[in-house]
């Protein structure tokens, strides 16, 4: 038994160190020889070299084991279509694919440079940004106007807020993403309805589209007219018969000979559709359309059926109906659907020319990944801390029972929950923002911070209203979070509507994106040159055998020692965290190759499973993205509660995922196994966040800290006591520098030096008695005086406006 145990732990020791088959073989064998001495097994010797021999023998390996998978593989793989083919090919992978490893190698993150803004960029946001955040008032945009004022679009167009990500040699700004993330958190933190018009034309759209796909001549035309608001774009994709699933468009172009401008027998598209749901659409004056392109008369070329092409479309075009609007829950960005009739383009119109028909879908999904990365992101974020600040504030100025209701342990539950979800948005928002700015494409890294950050920002926003009470639901002027509250849907639909984005596309995406094999070994399914498939088949499926005992390995061995001894990047504070981050990917890493082995194609379908995969890597993200964040930012002392919150609800979170999908998965005694004794062999370690930082981190929201600065750093604060939202600030102030002097009062209160009661004659008295000097008393005066302004919501005469 001991020698059974020794050759076990040898083996364990090999695969976890991935040493090379010859070697452990070797190094197996010496063991062997070692126990033969002793005493010698004929039986242990002819198991070690049958299975042995043909694994180290080419040409047996491949006949036993990798053609038989290989078959195997080809018949359980799901036929793809082009439009999944290419939506999964979509963008690079960048420490998502580390997480997926098992082992992540904490450099790629670590050494990634934290984007910062230069000069003109913070002069942007100082400047015309600031600028334009006070000329919006929420409440007269989405109640009175359900537009912007015509004084704010020409604010826009002038300071080309919609050519951020134009290049200056097309007259736009050219910013990095960082700044176009942090211009959009600023802007959505006064009106979601601004935000969401400046975010557009930024975003998956025309500019984006012609900058990495447009010809020369539609680059030169098009980009200098968008950049300063010449031109407004929308992109038409959606359709009443393709949502979600917007491959499916009904939408077609066929190729003809028709007239355009005057002239006779212009070789163009003749084209049909019905888009709804379009942003900025009601006042477009170009659409980027995409479509279906057929060729039946073979004018352009070989292929009938060309595939989903997009074309860059000015509104007046004959054929075109556009200007109605929809109502999306009471926002008052532009939004509408549009049809055309027998439009007659010419090819030039198509975007990137005859180059690009039939490369729409690609087009889309390549933007998509850059795109969806940075608006709802950048969105969320500024809702979140607005959220943060004001209703922080606001639970600090309002009182019960003679108390701020901050102070009440009910209310510091969401108050904390607001705080850490909102620390944890923000560190996603900039480390995914970073790498964009490195050049990195992580696709799926973007739909999990596209979902994440949406939910955790509703989240937030919810907790918000409650603490807010009927101030939150009574709407009108003074009301900063109701608006807020109502179009948070609309974040969690559009750019891949959340369900979608959690169920079918992170993991989905990522176990072939981001497994360091899988791809690979199924693009040799597809290959022509059958013996070279194999030949490279059998090097991934080996490579891939190794990989899974090394997890298996390595999820025990973590699991067993609560992965203590494993070295790791970070200090007291932080090292438990990377550490279990690197355990759970070894678990994840595991669970996720037997997944793969027993579902096979079937797990595409499987989205309950999919789901929690989703939902465990997505933590590990959102945990490391914490502590980048938080080594960027210095390892500030005072911010050390919320990273503590945040790593340990993400830790908690990622492995509750992955106890649920443990559970859930087929062979259930192989599943029970894997859970109990393979990757959690002395139970579940990780807890949800310790009670006693519920009231630390409230507290950062209830005084004027910091940590409550830098938590909330980015949106637009103004102290204007007038302001829907500068009451709040004034108020929070000026109840802040009160509190010294109601301490004071309270305390001759107990000692009944006072009676009880905070009104004019105690105030008196207290004054008189020399229990507190006039100037203090003109403080509680002032808080008062700015409480009651804080706390007032709207009525109105006769009929409730609509
Ligand atoms: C305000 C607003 C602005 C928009 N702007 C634009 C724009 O500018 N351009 C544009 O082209 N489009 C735009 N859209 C369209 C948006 O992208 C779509 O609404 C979105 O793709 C979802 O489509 P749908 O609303 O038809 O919902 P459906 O596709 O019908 O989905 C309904 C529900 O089913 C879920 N679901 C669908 N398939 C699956 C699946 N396989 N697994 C699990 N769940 C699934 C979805 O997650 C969703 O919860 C906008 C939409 C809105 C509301």
């Amino acid at each position: 038994m001991i020698w059974l145990a020794i050759f076990f732990i040898t083996l364990s020791v090999l695969v976890y160190h991935q040493i090379s088959l010859l070697k452990s073989t070797l190094i197996l064998a010496a063991v062997l020889v070692v126990y033969s001495i002793s005493s010698f097994n004929l039986g242990l010797w002819a198991v070690f070299l049958l299975i042995f021999i043909p694994i180290n023998i080419p040409v047996l390996r491949s006949k036993i084991i990798s053609k038989p998978a290989y078959h195997w593989m080809q018949s359980v793989m799901p036929e793809m279509s082009q439009t999944e083919q290419e939506a999964l090919e979509a963008g690079d992978t960048w420490w998502d694919a580390q997480l997926f490893s098992g082992k992540p190698n904490w450099d790629v993150l670590l050494n990634l440079p934290a984007s910062k803004l230069s000069k003109e960029e913070q002069a942007f946001l100082d400047g015309p940004t600031e600028t334009l955040c006070s000329m919006l008032d929420d409440w007269d945009i989405t109640h009175n106007l359900q537009d912007l004022p015509e004084s704010v679009w020409e604010y826009i167009k002038q300071h080309k807020f919609c050519g951020m990500i134009i290049p200056k040699k097309y007259g736009g700004l050219e910013f990095s993403h960082f700044a176009h993330s942090e211009i959009v958190m600023k802007i959505s933190s006064r009106s979601s309805s601004a935000a969401v018009t400046v975010m557009v034309p930024n975003s998956l759209g025309p500019a984006k589209l012609l900058l990495s796909y447009g010809t020369e001549e539609q680059k030169d035309y098009y980009l200098p007219r968008l950049a300063t608001g010449q031109e407004i774009p929308c992109f038409a994709l959606t359709g009443p018969n393709a949502g979600s699933d917007a491959g499916a468009m009904p939408d077609t172009g066929v190729v003809c000979y028709g007239t355009h401008k005057g002239k006779k027998k212009v070789l163009g598209i003749r084209l049909n559709w019905e888009k709804r749901y379009i942003t900025l659409g009601p006042v477009a004056t170009v659409i980027g359309l995409a479509f279906k392109m057929y060729d039946p008369e073979h004018l352009i070329g070989e292929k009938e059926n060309i595939g989903i092409t997009v074309a860059l479309i000015p509104t007046d075009t004959k054929g075109i109906s556009i200007g109605n609007r929809h109502f999306p829950l009471n926002a008052a960005f532009q939004n509408g659907p549009n049809w055309g009739k027998d439009v007659f383009i010419p090819l030039d119109w198509i975007l990137g020319g005859l180059d690009q028909v039939g490369n729409g879908w690609k087009m889309l999904m390549e933007s998509l990944t850059t795109g969806r990365s940075i608006s709802l992101p950048a969105l969320s974020a500024g809702a979140s801390k607005f959220t943060c600040r004001n209703t922080g504030a606001y639970a600090r100025i309002r009182k019960q029972f003679n108390l701020s209701i901050g102070e009440f342990e009910g209310i510091e539950e969401p108050l904390a929950r607001m705080a850490g979800e909102t620390y944890i948005i923000n560190a996603a928002r900039t480390v995914t923002l970073s790498a964009l700015d490195q050049g990195e494409k992580p696709s799926v890294i973007s739909a999990i911070i596209k979902y994440e950050l949406t939910e955790r920002m509703r989240r937030v926003v919810t907790d918000g209203m409650d603490i807010q009470g009927g101030s939150g639901i009574c709407l009108g002027p003074k009301n900063y979070l109701g608006r807020l509250y109502q179009v948070i849907p609309v974040c969690i639909t559009v750019e891949g509507a959340n369900i979608l984005t959690r169920t079918m596309m992170i993991f989905g995406q990522g176990a072939v994106r981001c497994h360091p094999l899988i791809y690979q070994e199924i693009q040799t399914l597809s290959m022509e040159d059958k013996d070279k498939a194999l030949t490279q088949f059998d090097e991934f499926i080996f490579k891939h055998m190794g990989y899974i005992m090394r997890n298996k390995v390595s999820s025990f061995w973590l699991g067993l020692t609560c992965a203590k001894f494993l070295k790791t990047p970070g200090d007291s504070h932080t090292k438990s965290y990377y550490q279990a981050i690197e355990r759970l990917s070894a678990g994840f890493a595991f669970a996720t190759d037997y997944a793969i082995i027993v579902l096979g194609g079937s797990l595409k379908r499987k989205e309950r499973i999919s789901g929690r995969f989703a939902d465990a890597i997505s933590n590990l993200y959102l945990c490391s993205a914490v502590l980048k964040q938080f080594q960027d930012q210095g390892c500030p002392e005072d911010d050390l509660p919320l990273m503590h919150w945040a790593c340990q609800h993400t830790i908690f979170q990622a492995q509750q995922a992955l106890v649920e999908v443990l559970r859930i998965l087929p062979f259930k005694p192989i599943a029970w196994c894997l859970n109990r004794v393979i990757i959690f062999p002395l139970g579940k370690p990780y807890r949800s966040p310790e009670d006693k930082l519920i009231h630390q981190i409230a507290s950062i929201l209830l005084h004027d800290t910091k940590a409550r600065d830098r938590l909330t750093q980015g949106i637009y604060i103004n102290e204007i006591e007038d302001d829907t939202t500068g009451r709040i600030e004034c108020a929070f102030k000026a109840v802040l520098a009160a509190m010294p002097v109601e301490k004071k009062i309270r305390l001759a209160q107990k000692n009944k030096t006072l009676p009880k009661g905070m009104d004019d004659a105690l105030l008196k008295m207290a004054v008189d008695k020399k229990i507190i000097n006039k100037k203090e008393r003109a403080l509680i005066d002032e808080a008062e005086r700015m409480r009651s302004l804080a706390i007032k919501v709207d009525d109105f005469p006769g009929k409730v406006p609509i």
